[in-house]
């Protein structure tokens, strides 16, 4: 890790808060230089409240002072995904939709990051309503990646990944449906951890496909992601879909899970499409864990060629439904042009919505309407549940899977036109998701043109201890998370 304090990863920090060394007022100023500086370059953020992020820095180290600071996030600089509401602050989801509305509510993760005292600093660009794998479908316009400013960062939790990546923030929030937060952590060189399946409550996360949606953390560590995630996971009675787990504490089970783990190398996800400098990477990260004891063998996943056929029918159909309540009635963009109430449904939509949103909303449509439910809908959900017994069956011979998080590098703002071309850079994510399991992804090197390069872990549902420590044996033995952009 660099020397400059917006470098360093909150473990680091907290011993510096903790022992005064360093104020939560002057972490954040440097937070706040430093965004200034870069930000003009990146465009991660959304929106930024100074005097709010200064605020709260100040009430942290007053905690401090009177000997009641809450622990390792207290004063920690954390950015928000703006698909994740904050009281009294913009939520716009990277949307003309939203580009005025205030949420009037903390979503539970946010309420967690309060309690746990950390510093909001920002709201994250992202491609509109989480859709995208570039961030170059946000409405505001595009976040470049701080390793080549010609690059996207991924998507679609594009600024919450170049933020981190490039210093404007010490750990991040995104939210994952088919790879949002995994897939811009590899292209970022950041760690990205994507929980199973209601660990952690979507309550006051912007809807996108309800069952596929996840919030998780962007960090530069591994054992950050494990600080973050045990202050985010656990119950919530606002979300029907939380579950109600054990919470084990994630960053001392890092170094109580030595391993040896026995892995498995899905051979459906080394195929045609894999950039070369890729797989040699991820091959590399094999050779390490053999080295370190682990046993590795290859095993199938044999549904893996529709995964992305079905998340596209299940995703969209889902994110039809969840997107009928932006009618320009009760809040969100309202059309001043329309001439009777049909109409102003109309108009709003059509002048709220991008592209890539219609496109879905008009793909989810189709496959939810009477006589293609049961050709497309109901025969999605079933190759679902085939493609998740696909990954309990591997469960039976190995601990966790090891593969490429994206089969490319970070790629040119602008080449990819063709959605479909878009879409491709899910094919190792979306399993996860329909799966409902924990992945994550850890930096594994770098291309020759200095571009990083991301391995994903999955690992068993609500698993999270093990692939931690998993991940972090992985980082321990190697420096990539230690590198920081030249910018
Ligand atoms: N890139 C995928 C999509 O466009 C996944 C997005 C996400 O995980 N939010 O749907």
């Amino acid at each position: 890790m660099a020397d400059e304090l917006f470098f360093k990863s909150i473990a680091e920090l907290g011993d510096l808060l903790a022992a005064r060394t360093v104020s939560a007022t002057e972490l954040t100023r440097a937070v706040l230089a430093r965004t200034q500086a870069v930000e003009g370059r990146l465009h991660a953020f959304n929106s930024r409240d100074e005097a709010e992020a200064l605020a709260q820095a100040g009430a942290s180290d007053a905690r401090r002072a009177a000997g009641q600071a809450r622990g390792p996030l207290d004063g920690i600089p954390v950015g928000l995904k703006d698909v994740i509401a904050v009281a009294g602050q913009p939520l716009t989801a990277s949307s003309r939709m939203l580009a005025n509305f205030v949420s009037p509510y903390d979503a539970t993760v946010t309420a967690r990051l309060k309690a746990a005292g950390a510093v909001f600093w920002g709201r994250l660009n992202c491609d509109e309503f989480a859709m995208g794998s570039s961030t170059e479908n946000s409405a505001f316009g595009p976040t470049s990646n701080p390793w080549d400013l010609t690059r996207v960062p991924g998507g679609s939790s594009g600024g919450s990944a170049a933020a981190l990546a490039a210093g404007a923030a010490i750990a991040t929030l995104g939210s994952d449906t088919g790879g949002s937060i995994r897939q811009p952590a590899a292209l970022c060189g950041v760690v990205g951890l994507k929980p199973t399946y209601g660990l952690v409550s979507r309550y006051g996360l912007v809807a996108f496909a309800s069952s596929l949606d996840q919030i998780g953390p962007l960090t530069r560590t591994v054992e950050d992601a494990a600080i973050m995630l045990g202050a985010l996971a656990g119950h919530d009675p606002l979300d029907s879909t939380s579950f109600p787990a054990d919470i084990p504490d994630y960053r001392a089970e890092l170094k109580r899970r030595p391993g040896p783990w026995r892995l498995g190398i899905p051979k459906e996800y080394f195929g045609a499409g894999l950039d070369p400098e890729v797989q040699a990477a991820v091959e590399r990260a094999m050779d390490f864990y053999r080295a370190q004891g682990c046993t590795l063998q290859e095993v199938s996943l044999p549904h893996t060629q529709y995964c992305l056929d079905t998340y596209y029918i299940i995703a969209t159909a889902e994110a039809s439904s969840n997107l009928a309540r932006y009618d320009g009635v009760r809040y969100g963009h309202r059309s001043t042009a329309a001439k009777d109430a049909v109409d102003l449904y109309r108009q709003s939509r059509a002048e709220g919505f991008g592209a890539e949103v219609k496109r879905r909303i008009i793909l989810g449509t189709y496959v939810l309407s009477s006589g293609y439910y049961d050709a497309y809908y109901l025969r999605a959900q079933k190759v679902r549940t085939l493609i998740r017994q696909d990954f309990l069956n591997a469960y039976r011979e190995v601990d966790a899977l090891l593969t490429p998080t994206s089969p490319v590098p970070a790629f040119k703002l602008g080449e990819k036109s063709d959605p479909l071309a878009l879409y491709l850079c899910d094919i190792y994510t979306i399993g996860v998701n329909l799966a409902g399991l924990p992945a994550v992804s850890v930096p594994c090197g770098f291309t020759a043109g200095g571009l990083p390069i991301g391995l994903q872990l999955i690992g068993r549902p609500f698993d999270e201890a093990n692939l931690l420590a998993l991940a972090g044996a992985y980082e321990r033995g190697h420096d990539w998370h230690r590198r920081t952009p030249s910018l």
